[in-house]
């Protein structure tokens, strides 16, 4: 866990978290394909976020457990927010220079497309097992 403070590409949004967690998960659903062009590399950010510019924040509810945020002048991805406990994951891209990076989850490892495949050995979870998840967490 470390420190670390970013900013979207065109600094109207400036970012600190307290606490990332290096062991980022990709997440291969439909969504997170659509709203990025590809799979979403995200780091674990917890509660203790300081965002700046919130005014420049648009939030678009994606789902019935999250949201999604980006700036609202150059269209950088902030971060996913689940509702019920107020976590962040955010795009791992954002933070560079962050120590001891390693992919450690895979989520709707089912809904990956053929095109792609990563070689990183990770957990996975599928679509099913995510749903059952969630659905006891609701
Ligand atoms: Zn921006
Ligand atoms: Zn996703």
């Amino acid at each position: 866990m470390s420190k670390s403070a970013t900013s979207c590409l065109c600094g109207s949004v400036k970012i600190t978290v307290e606490n990332v967690n290096p062991q980022f998960t990709v997440c291969h659903c439909e969504s997170c394909r659509a709203w990025g062009g590809a799979p979403f590399f995200a780091v674990q950010c917890g509660t203790d976020v300081k965002i700046e510019g919130t005014e420049k924040v648009k939030m678009y509810n994606s789902s019935d457990w999250a949201d999604r945020g980006f700036c609202t002048d150059c269209g950088t991805h902030l971060f996913f927010k689940f509702k019920k406990s107020g976590e962040y994951n955010m795009p791992v891209g954002l933070f560079p220079d962050l120590k001891g990076l390693e992919m450690s989850m895979q989520y709707f490892s089912d809904q990956r497309p053929d095109y792609y495949c990563f070689s990183n050995e990770t957990k996975e979870l599928t679509r099913d097992e995510i749903i059952s998840y969630f659905a006891s967490e609701l």
